[in-house]
This record gives C-alpha cells, structure tokens and sequence, in this order.
C-alpha cells in the first residue's frame, strides 16, 4: 500500500500506518503543524528550560552534526533561549571539506565550548566492516556514537538536560502526536536508530568486538539516568519544524555552506559526508526499495512545495546515483570493490532501475531545484576524509 499524499509506503522500516483513506500517519501527523499554536508551545519549552539554568555552569548538553539542523538548534538554544550549552560532538570520520568547514564555522559564530568524540579509529573500521557485512549497514557507528555521546556526556558532567533536533520517528512516519511531548529513550535508540541491535556483536560471541569496543557506544546504565534526572527533549515538539526553511534560514544567517552532489537534489542535509548520500543510500535503496531523496521529497510534499506527481518525477531521477566515492570508501576499510558489490548483493532485496527522464520531467526538476539558495565551496582538490581539523 502506498500513500495517496506522499511516496511512503507500507515497508517504511520505521512503521507506519494508513487511515481508511489511504493517508500514511506521517502525512496525517504532519496536518497538526497547522492546528498547534506554536507560541503557546514555545512558552512551554521556556518554562521547562528555566529549570535547568545553573549559575556559572552549563544549562544543557546540545548534540551537534556539521548538518544545517545543528546550527538551527543552536540558534535557538543560545539567541532565543538564552542558555549555555555544553555542544558535543561525535566524529563520524566520513568527513568532507565541507564537513570540517561547517563545523569549525558553527564553533566560531556561536562561541561556545564543544568536546568532540573521537574513537579509536581502528575499532571504528572493525565495526563498520562488520556492521557492512552483517547488517547492510556501514553507519552503525556514527548512529550509536551521535545518539549516545550526548548522554554519556550529560552523565559524565552532571548537565540533566539534553536538547536534540526533531525527533525523526514523528518527522517521518507520525509515530508520536506533537502533543504527547516524546522525549528521548534507551528504547527508541535501541529499535529505530540502531535498527535493533544495542551493542553490534551482541548476538557473535566470536567476533573481534567483543574485547575492544569499550563501552564507546554504549548507553549509560539507568540508574545512573534516574539519579541525575538526565532527559532530553526533542525542539520539533515546541517549534513548527521545516528542515528546509530552518535551513536556509542558516545560510542566510550564518554563511552555512551547501553543496550539491550528483545523490541528491537536496544542497542542506546530510551534504557533509562521503558516505551517507552515496553508499549509505544505495544500501537503503536496495534493502528497503526507497532512498533518502524520497524522505526529503516526502518533506516537500507535505509542506505544499511539490505535487506527488512532481515528487515521483524527482525521485525517479536520482535511483542508482549513490556510487560515488566507494573507492575512498574500499581503500579506507581495506576492501576490494568486488567485496563491497558482493556484500551489497547479500542484502539487495530490491533491484536498482536506473529510468531515463523525458525534456519535460527534466523542466520540472530544473524549475524546483533552482529555488533553493546555494553558498557553495569554493575550492577544488583531491577527495579524502577528514578527520579533524579546522579545514579552511
Ligand atoms: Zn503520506
């Protein structure tokens, strides 16, 4: 079954359900966005934030991403809000430029204090050669290190508020209303972020992680939790959330910088790493017969900027565009290309029909992807992560 109003269908891996209409609950979640009274919302979350403010201390952990969102949240939590934020971050090593340059500008315009996670960087490789291989999966890693860094960090400094972006499970599919106030949870990581398995060898009692992850990706036991009253909100349940808007709202505001890539014809998000728009979003394709152009095609549609007609066009445009950089990728796991493509076929459920596009189709993706601001990179060189750094 397929959504009459967006692209979702019935397979979404995150659940989601129809009315008799034939309208998925992402779609019907979405139509409270118009129905809520944002300021009364916003007042609530000032209310709960003036709980947390401590003197001469931080008043709460900000997870960031070098992601157009993060700056977003920061905006909020520092020019609207007036708090001081402990921002952490957890260094996904798939970097770009563009990545490095993003964040390190995010450390300049907002003045704040941030720890970044760097983990050891042979056990990243052993975890995503074998979150790849057994799962289909090479981001295992940077989904535990973003959702747990935060919280072993509110622990470990005894900050009890956690402040995220939205809350992907509403966003996409309406898991939630925007009325029940969902906060962050042990469980919910554990099933949709990291698809079910907490700890990535807990079912291998052979595999070369047992010994040596650490407890890096580990989320902090609850009685911890319990004692130092740690939780975290979600900015989605108090401020109307449009990725697209927020984010041009940052370019403009703070220089954020864009890119577009041959995956995507989104220039904001995800733009700042090698693998999550190429191999990232083949694997998806392939295991769940959609990529994320069709998340960000979903956004548009339900925020009235694109006909489902339009959408399917655009859509169909970009399947099987995700194999750049998968010999930085190879190289950097120490695998051939031909093991990649056969890992990749071990979890292929749905074939990759690249479709031609007529002159007509094209005008319309001209026309939709001319509206979005860009403020490009201006620099050429040879492609490799970047660890760290300040990149500029
Ligand atoms: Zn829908």
């Amino acid at each position: 079954m397929e959504c009459k109003r967006c692209l979702y269908n019935e397979d979404h891996p995150l659940g989601i359900t129809f009315n008799s209409e034939g309208i998925c609950s992402g779609c019907l979640i979405h139509e409270e966005k118009d129905s809520i009274d944002w300021s009364k919302k916003y007042e609530i979350l000032e209310e709960l934030v003036n709980n947390y403010r401590q003197p001469e201390y931080y008043d709460c952990v900000v997870p960031v991403t070098s992601s157009s969102d993060s700056f977003f949240v920061l905006h909020h939590v520092i020019n609207n809000l007036k708090l001081k934020p402990l921002v952490v971050h957890y260094n996904k090593y798939f970097n770009n430029k563009l990545s490095i340059r993003n964040l390190a500008r995010l450390r300049e315009v907002f003045g704040v204090d941030i720890i970044i996670k760097n983990s050891n960087l042979k056990i990243v490789q052993d975890i995503t050669r074998y979150s790849l291989e057994r799962y289909g999966n090479p981001y295992w890693h940077i989904l535990a290190g973003n959702t747990v860094f935060a919280v072993q960090s509110a622990a470990k400094f005894n900050i009890p508020l956690i402040i995220w972006g939205a809350h992907q499970g509403i966003e996409q599919v309406g898991m939630f209303s925007y009325d029940q106030g969902v906060e962050m949870t042990r469980r919910y990581r554990k099933d949709h972020d990291l698809f079910g398995k907490e700890v990535v060898n807990e079912d291998d009692p052979f595999s070369i992680l047992n010994e040596s992850i650490f407890g890096n990706y580990e989320y902090p036991n609850d009685n911890e939790l319990y004692e130092k009253k740690i939780r975290g909100i979600y900015l989605n349940n108090f401020i109307r959330w449009d990725y697209r808007k927020q984010a041009e709202f940052v370019v403009e505001k703070y220089g954020f910088e864009t890119l577009k890539t041959s995956s995507t014809f989104d220039i904001y998000e995800n733009v700042d790493c090698y693998v999550y728009l190429n191999l990232h979003n083949k694997l998806k394709y392939i295991k769940h017969g959609y990529s994320k152009v069709t998340d960000q095609l979903c956004r548009e549609i339900r925020h009235g900027r694109l006909s489902r007609e339009e959408a399917s066009i655009i859509e169909k445009a970009y399947i099987g565009k995700w194999n750049e950089y998968e010999d930085i990728f190879c190289e950097w796991l120490g695998i051939k290309k031909e093991s990649l493509e056969y890992i990749c076929s071990l979890h292929a459920k749905h074939e990759i029909k690249e479709e031609s596009l007529n002159k007509n189709e094209k005008k319309i993706i001209d026309k939709f992807e001319s509206t979005y601001i860009q403020n490009p990179i201006k620099e050429t060189g040879k492609e490799g992560y970047i660890y760290f750094g300040k990149g500029i």
